[in-house]
């Protein structure tokens, strides 16, 4: 089976064409600017590269397009659209409707859309998205694989938050946790690697890129994650600024006149590694610049690595012991540096890094010495694969 996997943002929308058979790419791509003047698309198939700039008024046409050049002669992947058997879609936030992922029907679409207020930015584009591939391929199933799905597993004295009970009641105002799907596809390969079935193992899964979530897992279930109503909660990012002190925000609305929707967007896209360093939010140019010498590039590095590892530690001692670590993402997967830095002083938990391994490990690896009693992981993430293997299982 073939399996479409699409990741529809508000003006991008980003897809997989996977073969299940040896769950290889075929091919993928990118759409940019849609609605906006300047639409493209960046398609690859094997070592191939296309562009083509095309405007695009919807979400509808940028699939159509995607399933033009799908089955382009030149440069496409399938001679026709009936060979793509299932399609799997990202959605965002899944609220407490979806403990797991769903084939799409009606209830879930409505589902979906009553969980619009939890993510007012990404759910309005994944329907968009499940709407637009529906118009055009209305006899293919689809599949919806929501990011918080895996954290339902969470127990209450997790999802919590010490306000008046009625407004999680009401408003259903709780912890939900987000990067599930990469959460539990590096959960499922390192207890490949451990041998061991997933319930069985102690696991801390530090999810590290442009935005970050570290998410303690027991019995095959979350048992805590660091992002909460929203991913703001946490560890500091590219640009958000994880946890704080909730009376910041009263504070600094008044000193710098700011309403809620500005005080909102300053700790999302200006806050984080950016805000510290006023550099930039990206790792690599923080690294290179605390090499010349700049002290903010070095303390946004230095706070980052402080407050993973804080919670690396307290999750150990939430589930009594780990057995296992891994890093993945963006700077998890490519940061032997930030991966030593974070770990340096967990001698105590027993967690012993090799330092050839930390540094010279391809694809995935483990970074510990044999004497270690926690295995330290580094798994690439592979979200795409996740969707259209839960696809695949519903569409059987
Ligand atoms: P996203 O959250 O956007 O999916 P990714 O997981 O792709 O993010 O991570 C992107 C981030 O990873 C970039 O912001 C960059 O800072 C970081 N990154 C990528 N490669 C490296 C590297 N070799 N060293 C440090 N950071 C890196």
């Amino acid at each position: 089976m073939k399996v479409l996997v699409i990741n529809a943002g508000s003006s991008s929308l980003k897809y997989q064409l996977i073969d299940m058979e040896n769950e290889s790419v075929i091919a993928k791509g990118l759409v940019e600017r849609i609605g906006i003047e300047g639409s493209n698309i960046a398609h690859k198939k094997g070592g191939d590269k296309i562009e083509i700039k095309k405007p695009l008024a919807n979400h509808v046409e940028a699939i159509q397009l995607v399933l033009e050049v799908l089955q382009n002669k030149e440069y496409g992947a399938v001679s026709s659209m009936d060979e793509i058997g299932a399609v799997g879609h990202r959605v965002v936030h899944g609220g407490e409707s979806f403990s797991g992922s769903v084939l799409i029907d009606d209830s879930v679409m409505d589902a979906i859309r009553a969980n619009i207020d939890l993510a007012p930015l990404h759910n309005p584009a994944n329907i968009m998205g499940i709407e637009a591939c529906k118009a055009v391929m209305p006899n293919t199933p689809m599949v919806a694989v929501f990011d918080t799905a895996f954290h339902q597993t969470m127990p209450a004295s997790s999802f919590i938050y010490a306000l008046p009970y009625e407004v999680y009641e009401q408003y259903k105002v709780r912890r939900y946790g987000f990067h599930g799907t990469s959460h539990k596809f590096v959960a499922e390969q390192a207890a490949i690697m451990m041998n061991k079935p997933l319930k069985d193992i102690k696991l801390i899964t530090c999810h590290l890129g442009n935005g970050s979530s570290i998410t303690a897992i027991k019995d095959g279930k979350v048992l805590d994650t660091t992002m909460g109503l929203t991913p703001l909660e946490g560890v500091p990012m590219g640009t958000r600024s994880g946890d704080l002190d909730p009376a910041i925000l009263e504070f600094l609305m008044a000193k710098l006149d700011m309403n809620v929707a500005q005080i909102t967007n300053y700790l999302n896209k200006k806050s984080g590694i950016l805000g510290i360093s006023g550099i930039s939010s990206d790792f690599r140019d923080l690294i290179a610049a605390s090499k010349e010498g700049n002290e903010r590039a070095a303390l946004a590095l230095d706070v980052f690595c402080y407050r993973v590892r804080k919670y690396i530690g307290a999750y150990a001692a939430a589930m009594g012991g780990v057995d296992a670590i891994v890093f993945t993402a963006g700077v998890g997967e490519n940061n032997s540096g930030l991966r030593k830095k974070i770990m340096t002083g967990m001698e105590y938990l027993g967690f012993i890094i090799d330092d050839a391994k930390n540094e010279n490990g391809k694809d995935a690896f483990v970074m510990t010495a044999d004497s270690s009693k926690v295995t330290g992981f580094v798994i690439p993430t592979n979200e795409e694969l996740m969707i259209a293997r839960d696809t695949k299982a519903l569409c059987k």
